[in-house]
Formats: structure tokens, C-alpha cells, sequence
């Protein structure tokens, strides 16, 4: 299948050619004639499935043919709601509209918090076509009247679950509240949870259903090991694995802001340049570790997993687990970051006893046990007890599986897999403390197509330590 197969015009054709496609991956082979037929879509697929292009290059072609929407005094007004959840991902997708769309007329913006008002301003008042924002940042300019939503015929939810996962359900039920009620509905998620299916039932109407599958974690593209190691001798063996295996643009992942930013001074300590990116750096301070990063300039970069959700870098070689995620499908976006588009990836896990149960949740998901691989001189003490992880004041876990598989600390020769590829369908969000089960909803409501309301669902989830608009 080519994407000239696809219907789509000479200049997006062009914009695609450029960036070194030449084949469409599955969820755009599905994905862009059912947005071009302008039904609404239900799509399940994850960061590094080229899900953003499978849903631009259609909604651009769309705009291109037809006339701008204007208000009644002429200036153009936006036509397509791009939401995502985090300002990353908002910057990533805008960028991808901009690349796709460089031979068109067409105008389009991000919009996400912690930056200044005005300029976003200044780009809606010269006219723009696509929105890409945030949801926080979007209602800031409906609430100043900045923004005006009566031009919109299409809605694009990226990342949903992400986004019910921030507690963002409140912010997207009023910003459905106030989009034109005839329009197309887009919308994409890694799982299908309850809420999304309450979400979707709300919000979509006889929707087209794509389910490619789960992005295969197992591929032979991303090389998963697992170095048990003791829980004060983390940071030793990591610039070890550093320094001795001459790693470079490694990506390292933290539970917390407050562990990126002391582990990427310690490390700086040790003489590796490293930085920490998450929600408590100003927005200039991101872009800049991230374009130093990106550049090669900056060897070690310490994110968070919501800071790092929507870091998009071509072939980033080396993602590190320094902690395991107590969420079993972060594990999965975290390790996505590396191995895409055919590159090879690999990713390594420092796992002290204290994370036993995270790996064996995580192996459960993937559906495949990972390989143990211990380094010498940084053996676990087989002595060591488990403690509780504490995450603020929240304890997450910690301690051995009741019946973990195997332990981390008994390494494992290669090969020797379970079933071969990652398990599909939605696997809880287990251990996570974060749903508010059975309190009422305080949206307004948004009238739906279909009747009925589904099993309410709490309202606010706890916020993890997200950066959004
Ligand atoms: P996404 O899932 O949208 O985050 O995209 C993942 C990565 O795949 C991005 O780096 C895209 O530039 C890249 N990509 C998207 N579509 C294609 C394609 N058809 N062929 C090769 N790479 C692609």
C-alpha cells in the first residue's frame, strides 16, 4: 500500500515523501480513509504506531479542499480541536502539523499553559485553522474570549486515557459543552478502559473502530534486560553502564520530580552531563534540555513519565528504568521511546528487591519474562528485604511477589520466553491509587446522541506529576 493509494493531494503526498515515508503503517492504512470519509473514529493506538500522521494527514487534506470557516467579521477561525495532555505531546503534535502541512496554505497553533498569554493571542488573531492545545490552556482563551470554538467541525482527543488519568475529564466534558454539535469525533487511546468506553459512548457517534495491535514490546527491535541490582547502588552501577559501555542519549526514567532532579545532579556529580526534565521546570527550561538532548549536546536525560510522554526522537538508542513504574503500562510507553520505525533500542531496568512486584506486573503485561542479566561487583546481597516505595506520603508497593514468576535477583540465561508478544486488551492500572470511585460527577453534562449515561465514574482522579496547560 502506498499513501498516494490513500487519496491524499499532490502537496501532502510531497510533505510525506520529505520526511522519509514511504509506506503507511497499519493505523494509518485504516485510520486515514476513515477520517477522509468524515465519519467519527474510535482508535486504540499507542505513541510510536504514527498514530499523529494518521489522523493530520487526513484532517489536513480535508482543510486544504475546502474554504476557511470565518467569523462575521472575516478573520479566519479555527475548523479542528487537536486536545492532548500534555504540553510535550502538544509541542510534538503541532510540530507534526506543521511538517505535514508545509506545502498547504493552511495555518494552525499550539496552545498550552506556563508560556505567556499574548502571543497565543496575536496567532489566533491573524487566523489559524488547527489548534493543537492543551486542555487547561484552551479554556483560559475561551474563558478571555480569545478563542472562538464556533468554527470547529472536528475534534481530535489524543491520548484520552492519558488525559482521564490527569484528572482532565472535567476539563474535555466542558469543552465538549462548547464545540458545534455537528462534527467529527477522533479519538485515541492506548487502552480501553471503562471510563473510555464511557467517554466514547458519550462522545462518539456510530464510530469507525480501529485496533492495531499493541505497540509489540517483544519486537525484536527494542533488547530488554533487567539488572538486579541493591537498592543504595543504583546510581554506581548506572554511570558504570555509562561510562563503560560508552552509552550515549540515554533517556532515564524516574518515579518522581523530586528523584530525576537528584539523580541528574548526582550524576553531573560523577561527571556525566545529565539534566532532569518534568512539571516543576519552566517550560523554557524543558525545551532547552530536550533540544540539547535531541542535539547530542546533553548525554543523560532524567525525565519523569509524564514529562517524557510525547518526547518523540528518532531512534533514541538507550532507555533506563532507574525505577521500575508501580503502572505496568508505563513501562510499556517508556521503553516505546526507543526502537522505532525499525531502529534498533534497547532497554535496561536497575531493579532492587523493592520492585519485585512492579516486575512481575510488567512481565505479566508483555506477557513475557525479561532477561536477568546480573553486572559484577553490583550482585544484589541476597540478605536484602524488601522495604515499601514511598511516593509522597502514598506507599505504592514494594516487597517480593506473592508469586512472582521468577526473582530479579536470580539471573536467567537468554531466550527462555513466555508467549513471544505483548498481551493485548486493558490490563488495570494496578496498585495505583488514584480513582475516586463513587464520587458524584461535577460536569455539566453534555447531551449525548444515544441516550443513556453509562455507570458514573469519579470525577477527579488524583493528578500525577504531570505538566499540562
Ligand atoms: P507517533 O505514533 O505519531 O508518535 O509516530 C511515531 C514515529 O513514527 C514518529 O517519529 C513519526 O515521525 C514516525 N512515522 C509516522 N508515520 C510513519 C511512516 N509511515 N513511516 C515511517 N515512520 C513514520
Amino acid at each position: 500500500m502506498t499513501f498516494a493509494s490513500l487519496g491524499l493531494s499532490e502537496p501532502i503526498l510531497l510533505a510525506i515523501s520529505e520526511q522519509g515515508y514511504s509506506t503507511p503503517t497499519p493505523i494509518q492504512a485504516q485510520g486515514i480513509p476513515a477520517v477522509l470519509a468524515g465519519g467519527d473514529l474510535l482508535a486504540a493506538a499507542q505513541t510510536g504506531t504514527g498514530k499523529t500522521a494518521a489522523f493530520t494527514l487526513p484532517l489536513l487534506h480535508r482543510l486544504s479542499q475546502a474554504e476557511p470557516a470565518r467569523n462575521a467579521r472575516g478573520q479566519v477561525i479555527p475548523r479542528v480541536l487537536v486536545l492532548v495532555p500534555t504540553r510535550e505531546l502538544a509541542a510534538q503534535v503541532a510540530e507534526n502539523v506543521r511538517d505535514y502541512g508545509k506545502h498547504l496554505k493552511l495555518r494552525s497553533m499550539v496552545m498550552y499553559g506556563g508560556v505567556g498569554m499574548q502571543p497565543q493571542i496575536d496567532a489566533l488573531r491573524r487566523g489559524v485553522d488547527i489548534v493543537v492545545a492543551t486542555p487547561g490552556r484552551m479554556l483560559d482563551h475561551h474563558g478571555q474570549r480569545t478563542l472562538d470554538l464556533s468554527g470547529i467541525d472536528t475534534l481530535v482527543l489524543d491520548e484520552a486515557d492519558r488525559m482521564l488519568d490527569m484528572g482532565f475529564i472535567h476539563d474535555i466534558r466542558k469543552v465538549l459543552a462548547l464545540l458545534p454539535r455537528k462534527r467529527q469525533n477522533l479519538l485515541f487511546s492506548a487502552t480501553f478502559s471503562d471510563e473510555i468506553k464511557v467517554l466514547a459512548n458519550t462522545l462518539l457517534n456510530q464510530p469507525k473502530v480501529i485496533e492495531v495491535a499493541r505497540r509489540n514490546i517483544a519486537a525484536a527491535s527494542v533488547r530488554q534486560t533487567v539488572h538486579p541490582v541493591g537498592r543504595e547502588r543504583k546510581r554506581e552501577l548506572l554511570a558504570h553502564l555509562i561510562r563503560e559501555r560508552n552509552w550515549w542519549q540515554v533517556l532515564v526514567f524516574m518515579r518522581t520530580k523530586h528523584g530525576a532532579n537528584r539523580l541528574a545532579e548526582q550524576l553531573r556529580g560523577d561527571g556525566i552531563g545529565a539534566d532532569a526534565i518534568h512539571g516543576n521546570k519552566s517550560q523554557g527550561a524543558r525545551t532547552r534540555a530536550l533540544a540539547e538532548f535531541k542535539s547530542g549536546k546533553l548525554q543523560v536525560l532524567v525525565a519523569t513519565d509524564i514529562a517524557a510522554r510525547g518526547i518523540d526522537i528518532d531512534q533514541l538508542p538507550m532507555v533506563v528504568n532507574y525505577e521500575l513504574p508501580n503502572v505496568p503500562e508505563d513501562y510499556v510507553h517508556r521503553i516505546g521511546r526507543t526502537g522505532r520505525a525499525g531502529a534498533e533500542g534497547e532497554a535496561i531496568s536497575l531493579v532492587c528487591v523493592d520492585e519485585l512486584r512492579f516486575l512481575r506486573d510488567i512481565e505479566n503485561l508483555i506477557g513475557r519474562g525479561i532477561d536477568r542479566n546480573l553486572v559484577a561487583g553490583f550482585e544484589p546481597d541476597p540478605q536484602e528485604r524488601a522495604q515499601p516505595i514511598r511516593v509522597g506520603r502514598t506507599v505504592i508497593g514494594g516487597g517480593r511477589a506473592a508469586s512472582g514468576p521468577r526473582r530479579a535477583d536470580a539471573p536467567r540465561g537468554q531466550g527462555g520466553h513466555g508467549r513471544g508478544d505483548a498481551g493485548g486488551g486493558h490490563h488495570g492500572h494496578a496498585g495505583q491509587p488514584r480513582r475516586n470511585e463513587g464520587q458524584p460527577r461535577r460536569d455539566g453534562g453534555q447531551p449525548r446522541r444515544d441516550g443513556g449515561r453509562g455507570p458514573s465514574r469519579g470525577a477527579a482522579p488524583a493528578r500525577r506529576n504531570g505538566t499540562t496547560g
